[in-house]
């Protein structure tokens, strides 16, 4: 019997030496971000990036042939844990979203051409991608529902839609477009991934969507979510990237790694918060004590540090079930961290921006930049609604309605048949009364 939380001690002196390197080159950037502006950002990181390339730190999450380190899912979690902690350390790393994802979809649908026009500069750091799917008009919950369509045109595609919340759509060079093929196929095999340049003509790039993590309207800027219209736009039919009408099933595989990686960040996140909430515990004083000395307050330090575990052990074995038996194996597994671990960052994060009080509220403080970030986790990539549905419809399929429809546990019935099963012990009983 195995059944071991250890990590292995040579990865854990990699995962010590991250955490070091993300505390002391990466944290303090946060602070000069605005001022450094990206191109300023990506300098300072450069050297960053070399101890990382030294390390064999590099694209972990690829293949070696491609350049990455091959690392399983398990590895990958604990990674992001550490990466989580700073918005800026996925750069360090070459693993940011989302051309991490998307080198992951070229990586696993690619052509050798497409691997080596797309995929090899974008692990260099040479161009930027975005994930063009969710639309306005349609319920991004129901990808079912797209409405972007490309049609064959001789040897090319012919690409029409409106999309938005494509992120960095703004600075992409390329975007990887999900289009209807075959609208009277079965609902999962009706759409198709494209590799669309962003110079094609017809891609016209609206703006960046102001969001409530940048409530600022600014168009060009790294992380900000594009709203973009395709209007007949022509791309080659090797274009298409997959087999056509492949697109669920290759964004299902983009996307279930995808989640024990945000699962994983978010904790990164919300243990930054909670030792911020810790810390004021210690010295902030109200009615003759400090805050750690109230009740509530120990209850939100005693809660969030038992979601925190809880969100970790349950990511952690997802992704071990997904490391041993397959991605498609962990689909309820990540579906159950995905709402969970969401509602334990916003709720850690809220608990902390709670104890500062007016400064938590402030920008003086990193909390309510998190709680914007936050609040975000509860739809994208589905929302919590759709995940649970997705867990209960899974756990059901294990249960049928009982005989005559009278509970399992119903103690009248069942004490009838103990009756009738011990009825000699009963006799026995009675008699010696
Ligand atoms: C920060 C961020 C980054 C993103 N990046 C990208 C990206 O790079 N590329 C991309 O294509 N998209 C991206 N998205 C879009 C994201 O994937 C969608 O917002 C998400 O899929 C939800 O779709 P929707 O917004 O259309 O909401 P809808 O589908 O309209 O859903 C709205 C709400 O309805 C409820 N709901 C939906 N279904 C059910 C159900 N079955 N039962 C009960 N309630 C339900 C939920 O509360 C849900 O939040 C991003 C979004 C955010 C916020």
């Amino acid at each position: 019997m195995s059944w071991d939380f250890s990590t292995d001690p040579d990865f854990q002196q990699d995962l010590d030496w991250m955490a070091e390197l993300v505390r002391e080159e990466i944290w303090p950037l946060e602070a000069v971000w605005h001022e450094l502006g990206m191109d300023g950002l990506l300098r300072a990181l450069a050297p960053v990036q070399e101890q990382v390339r030294e390390r064999g730190l590099w694209a972990a999450h690829l293949p070696p042939e491609l350049g990455g380190q091959g690392f399983g899912q398990v590895k990958l979690g604990l990674m992001h844990e550490v990466l989580g902690t700073s918005p800026y350390a996925p750069f360090a790393f070459g693993n940011q979203a989302p051309d991490s994802g998307n080198s992951e979809i070229l990586a696993l649908a690619g052509t050798p051409e497409q691997k080596a026009r797309w995929l090899e500069p974008l692990l260099a750091g040479d161009l930027h991608s975005a994930f063009s799917m969710t639309e306005p008009e349609n319920a991004g919950s129901d990808p079912t529902t797209l409405s972007t369509r490309a049609v064959r045109d001789g040897d090319e595609w012919v690409i029409n839609g409106h999309k938005w919340f494509s992120s960095n759509g703004s600075i992409a060079d390329f975007l990887i477009v999900m289009a209807v093929t075959d609208p009277e196929a079965r609902a999962h095999q009706r759409a198709s991934m494209f590799i669309v340049p962003a110079d094609t003509p017809g891609v016209h790039i609206l703006r960046d969507v102001p969001t409530m993590e940048h409530p600022q309207e600014e168009f060009g800027k790294y992380g900000g979510h594009a709203e973009i219209r395709y209007d007949d736009v022509r791309v080659p039919a090797d274009a298409l990237l997959g087999a056509e009408g492949a697109g669920f099933l290759i964004a299902q595989q983009r996307l279930y790694p995808g989640r024990i990686h945000h699962c994983m960040r978010w904790l990164g996140v919300a243990r930054r918060a909670f030792d911020m909430l810790c810390e004021r515990a210690t010295y902030r004083v109200t009615h003759g004590k400090e805050l750690g000395r109230h009740q509530t307050v120990q209850n939100w330090i005693a809660d969030s540090a038992a979601e925190m575990q809880a969100a970790r052990l349950m990511t952690l074995h997802a992704a071990w079930k997904m490391d041993t038996e397959g991605v498609a194996a962990a689909r309820k597994e990540i579906s159950l961290i995905k709402f969970f671990g969401a509602k334990v960052l916003c709720d850690v994060v809220d608990r902390a921006l709670q104890a500062h009080g007016s400064l938590g509220y402030s920008t003086d403080l990193p909390l309510e930049a998190m709680y914007r970030y936050a609040r975000g986790a509860r739809f994208y990539d589905g929302p919590d609604e759709v995940h649970r549905a997705s867990v209960a419809r899974q756990i059901l399929r294990g249960y049928e309605p009982p005989p005559d429809r009278v509970p399992s546990e119903h103690v009248p019935t069942r004490r009838e048949k103990a009756r009738e099963r011990f009825a000699d012990l009963l006799v026995t009983v009675t008699a010696n009364d």
